[in-house]
């Protein structure tokens, strides 16, 4: 079974939306006062959070946590939630007018409504979520606030926002603090906005996205109800008491909110993509929907039933919202996007990457991770062909602040790109590019005791991570010279932050690799040990690459450095039985049908009569060859691309340039559609494995090889 998640998000967003919906319309009103209270005044609070918990959770952490200088998804956050606003405002604006809501209003009126309260009562949210997310913002990235400082000035806030909500009757008495809130209360009508509601919910949203593992399921289901209780408790003790001036900010919210929403993160249900447009407009149109429904139940007399039952009333608009929200979020699917912006860099040949599935690998290679050994992603070659910036970005935005690489040219791209955290470059380095690392503040691998004289030569202060050859016989210093190795720490200028090797057997688990693997750790220990001895200390240690991590857990170090299991891929289709279930491909390579045509019997297709037609065929030529690292063994029927849901055939030599499919038989392919080189097209798929199989070679050779003529984009 795959681990999908999100779901329990996705369905959740749906029941928040109508909870929205029936604090908007009291559906137990005619039925029981208290009850209806319960409902829609206590309960349906929690819809409000969980939402700005999403946006904390999917945006916020790379602030918080990753402090990512990147602030295109802030600004695209804004972007769209303002867009949303501007059409919210014009669509509401006939019943302002209708109202006359605005007859009175001053500028200043005006421009409170828009900042603060929303121009219509429920859109409040928008320029709410918006100020918050900006505010959590400048507090993480531009004072530089640790995580914990910006969650604890969160929480003050939405302290202080209490008492001007339902603990206003607290300080009713106090004339002087009084004074202040009311004060506040001539610029915005409730506590509940941006400033005090908002923080602290996507702090927690993006708290809980940061921890993601740990926590036992029954703890959090426990804390829930447990919470949800009190918080009941709460809100009917406040309101016997009169205390509430609005009933939107409980003291228990915000811990009932870490329960629930740990509690639907962690849910295994497939991810339902349509509830989140829906949700959406749900929550955006069904004011209008209930004016719609309270016309059309006088028009046709059925007040008692639609108007009175408040019950009904509330289903009615339920429903409609529902119904309206699908056939408007249908309508735009079908509405081209933005022609151009769509095809941007599809023109030719691509690569669609999947940040929710390199998110996935991530979070199960930290929960394979025993606690203290952090991820140390490899993005050498590119990242195996996944594109070495737009990897490292995401990553850091979860949170990931260790890279490797394998060349300090590709170490420099990053850092140019804006990458934060360490970097270390696992190859050799060149004495010439040594003020390169210093420059881009690189961690050097120091890949021998020679090579440590030659750093040593340098003079200058660096960074270095001492590589220990315990079996491999590649880079390293043999493990046994101990002596050449302590002497190393005697270099001053070299500041030895961490020491490593590598396995060269750790893909396999026969006896006879298990007893070479474990050697070759115990070897580094005994290094280590001696070292420790004579007063020599490495602060980092790590051996394990991606099958390390998988095969054999207990070499775990400070640091794992993971490449190819990252990406959702083993080096082979029969090694992904040692890999745990969830793991998927971040990468598809798409291309372009540059033409389609018919050939003949007896006609030759490509160089060198390569294939010669045995009856009449039709032909795609694809816009992709071995140059953009489509494996040139892949020629002649060897290898396959999806076309239609369909598996093709390669026919002839692929080319620098094009490779021709035969898809005879299958219907509809037109110049300018789309083949799937690595990736699923219906229920068909091509896997990294089978190019790897085809061409003789292992997934990292294939995906590292994709060539730089590929646009490489986020697929979401
Ligand atoms: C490439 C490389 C890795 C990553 O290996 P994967 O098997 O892709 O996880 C780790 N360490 C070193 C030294 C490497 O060269």
């Amino acid at each position: 079974m795959k681990k999908e998640k999100l779901g329990g998000m996705d369905y959740f967003r749906l029941a928040a939306a109508f909870l929205v919906v029936a604090i908007h319309t009291s559906p137990l009103s005619s039925l029981q006062g208290d009850a209806d209270f319960i409902l829609t005044r206590i309960a349906a609070r929690v819809a409000v959070p969980f939402f700005l918990m999403v946006t904390g959770y999917f945006l916020m952490p790379r602030y918080l946590f990753g402090k990512s200088g990147d602030v295109r998804p802030l600004t695209g956050y804004v972007k769209k939630v303002l867009l949303l606003y501007a059409a919210a405002i014009l669509i509401y604006l006939p019943v302002n007018l209708y109202a006359g809501q605005f007859q009175e209003a001053g500028p200043g009126e005006l421009l409170r409504m828009v900042v603060f309260d929303g121009t219509f009562y429920h859109l409040w949210y928008l320029p709410a979520a918006v100020t918050g997310v900006l505010i959590v913002w400048l507090l993480s990235r531009a004072f530089r606030l640790p995580a914990p400082v910006v969650g604890g000035t969160a929480l003050l806030l939405y302290v202080a926002g209490l008492f001007g909500d339902s603990y206003y009757g607290w300080i009713e008495k106090t004339a002087c603090i009084r004074e202040k809130y009311d004060g506040m209360f001539r610029i915005f009508s409730y506590t509940r906005n941006g400033i005090f509601y908002v923080p602290v919910f996507l702090v927690l949203g993006a708290w809980i996205s940061h921890i993601r593992k740990g926590g036992k399921r029954g703890t959090d289901f426990a804390g829930f109800i447990l919470t949800f209780v009190l918080m009941m408790g709460e809100g009917l003790t406040l309101h016997r008491m009169g205390m509430q001036r609005h009933d939107s900010m409980y003291l228990m919210l915000p811990l009932c909110m870490f329960f629930l929403f740990r509690i639907l993160a962690a849910a295994r249900v497939k991810p339902a993509e349509w509830c989140r447009p829906v949700s959406t407009w749900i929550y955006l149109l069904h004011p209008l929907v209930i004016i719609a429904v309270r016309g059309g139940a006088k028009a046709v007399h059925l007040e008692k039933l639609l108007i009175d039952n408040s019950m009904m009333h509330y289903l009615a608009v339920c429903v409609l919202s529902f119904l309206f929200a699908v056939c408007l979020v249908f309508c735009m699917e079908k509405i081209p996007p933005r022609g151009r912006r769509a095809e941007q860099g599809k023109e030719r040949a691509w690569i669609e990457l999947s940040r929710q599935n390199l998110h996935r690998n991530v979070e199960i290679l930290r929960g394979l991770l025993p606690e203290g050994c952090c991820l140390m992603p490899v993005l050498k070659a590119n990242a195996y062909g996944h594109g070495a910036v737009l990897m490292a970005r995401e990553l850091n935005a979860c949170g990931i602040t260790s890279f490797c690489t394998a060349t300090v040219t590709e170490a420099v791209q990053l850092r140019k790109k804006g990458i934060k955290g360490e970097i270390l470059i696992l190859g050799y380095t060149h004495p010439s590019q040594f003020p390169l690392l210093r420059r881009y503040r690189l961690m050097q691998t120091v890949v021998d005791a020679s090579y440590a004289k030659i750093l040593r030569k340098y003079g200058k202060r660096v960074k270095v991570h001492l590589k220990i050859d315990t079996g491999m016989h590649r880079l390293g210093e043999r493990w046994e010279k101990i002596n050449e190795i302590g002497r190393i720490f005697r270099y001053k200028n070299l500041v030895i932050e961490g020491a490593y090797t590598h396995l060269s057997a750790d893909d396999g688990i026969s006896p006879e690799e298990r007893a070479f693997t474990e050697a070759q750790g115990q070897a580094f220990h005994k290094v280590m040990a001696q070292l420790e001895k004579r007063g020599y200390h490495c602060p980092k240690i790590h051996m394990q690459a991606s099958y390390g991590v998988l095969n054999y857990p207990a070499l775990a170090g400070d640091y794992a450095r993971v490449g190819i299991a990252l990406y959702g891929v083993l080096s082979r289709r029969e090694d992904a039985d040692c890999m745990p279930d969830g793991f998927l491909p971040v990468l598809a390579v798409k291309a372009r049908i540059a033409s389609v045509k018919e050939v003949h019997r007896g006609e030759p297709v490509g160089y060198g009569f390569g294939y010669t037609a045995s009856m009449d065929r039709k032909i795609a030529v694809l816009a992709i060859g071995y140059a953009d690292g489509l494996p040139r063994s892949l020629s002649n029927g060897n290898g396959q691309v999806v076309i239609n849901g369909r598996k093709v055939p390669v026919v002839g030599y692929i080319c620098m340039d094009q490779t021709m499919v035969d898809i005879t038989g299958i219907p509809d392919v037109k110049q300018g559609d789309e083949a799937v080189v690595i990736g699923r097209s219906g229920d068909c798929e091509i896997t990294a494995y089978d190019l790897a199989k085809q061409s003789g070679s292992i997934t990292n050779e294939v995906l590292s090889r994709l060539g730089d003529r590929l646009v490489r984009g986020w697929a979401e």
